[in-house]
């Protein structure tokens, strides 16, 4: 399992805050140094974004201190970490800290029901470090409707809201940027059609490959592509091949989605959000509703998804920007 140390590694999709906030609240501490540091360092990761993800039964109204919560722990854990886990704000920030052999961690709404409809809330959690705003998860809020997982008694979903089109630009001007994995079709066209600069889907995979309506539609992979943004693929079992058509995908049938992205866009738009469960599946029971196992048992097994890439003939540099140069060129652009 070597390949080469320089790679730059940066996952674009990982739910760190919530399972720190999570274990803290049952009394761990060191969560990162204890159960988080030795899975990264074995991928030789250097950080991740991570999302700000409520769940269901903490709205509406505990969805601003609940993702507060996320982000004072957070510092809780940089502190005990002993300068080993810092937060990043720029992109500058993130070849710094890997410079300095520290862990980066870039903070991302993954639905915005924290803001509670409240534009001006937005520019406080930037204050606060929030680089990222995923506009929904797979549920209605006050921006948009996700891509629902059971799509049943939710009455007809719509596009973005006037709010989720405020949000929209004001996260551009803020210089945030817009991750639309999660969200519905004629949401993610309003957004196409709003923002200016690029789109990331920071945790989605082919629907061609998959048919899920959280996968993304070929035209929707060229839509993202055009103005430059990254595709995370995600390691999650059900968005990798179907239950019905195979219980247990592997990284094989995950390398195929690269392949797939490859051959409509190239390689500049693929990168990575594995959005690893299996550490969660202890105490949350979140996943088990759709079955859901992870295709790589977390980031220590990185290598053999770059493994399957060398052997399908991906050269260095492609990989390299496949693991992390593509998501830092859309950082670049967005936060700076
Ligand atoms: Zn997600």
């Amino acid at each position: 399992m070597d390949y080469p140390s320089d790679y730059l590694i940066f996952g674009g999709h990982f739910d760190l805050a919530m399972d720190l906030l999570d274990r803290r609240e049952r009394g761990a501490r060191q969560v990162f140094s204890t159960i988080y540091e030795p899975d990264f360092r074995a991928g030789r990761v250097s950080g991740i974004v991570s999302a700000l993800f409520l769940h269901d039964h903490f709205l509406p109204e505990m969805a601003l201190r609940k993702a507060l919560d996320q982000i004072a722990v957070l510092h809780e854990e940089i502190e005990e970490s002993e300068g080993r886990l810092v937060l990043c704000t720029s992109t500058q920030d993130i070849l710094e800290a890997g410079r300095q052999g520290r862990f980066a961690v870039v903070l991302s709404f993954e639905g915005v029901e924290p803001l509670m409809g409240d534009l001006r809330l937005l520019r406080v959690f930037h204050a606060l470090g929030v680089r990222g705003v995923g506009l929904t998860w797979s549920r209605r809020n006050e921006a948009a409707d996700g891509s629902s997982f059971h799509p049943t008694g939710i009455g007809r979903e719509g596009g973005l809201s006037p709010f989720g089109v405020k949000l929209v630009e004001e996260a551009e001007r803020l210089k945030m940027f817009i991750d639309v994995s999660h969200i519905n079709d004629p949401g993610f066209w309003d957004v196409m059609e709003i923002a200016e600069g690029p789109v990331i889907a920071s945790h989605s995979n082919c629907r061609a490959l998959c048919d899920h309506p959280r996968n993304l539609t070929d035209d929707q992979i060229r839509a993202i592509a055009e103005r430059g943004g990254v595709i995370g693929m995600n390691a999650l079992s059900p968005f990798v091949v179907l239950p019905t058509v195979k219980s247990r995908p592997d990284v094989s049938d995950l390398v195929d989605h690269v392949d797939h992205i490859v051959r409509l866009v190239g390689a500049d738009f693929v990168g990575i959000g594995f959005d690893f469960d299996g550490s969660f599946e202890d105490y949350s029971g979140r996943g088990k509703a759709i079955e859901a196992s992870d295709v790589l048992s977390g980031h220590k097994e990185i290598p053999l998804f770059v493994k399957e890439l060398e052997q399908r003939g991906y050269s260095p540099k492609e990989i390299g920007k496949i693991l992390g140069l593509n998501l830092m060129r859309v950082f670049e652009k967005t936060m700076g």
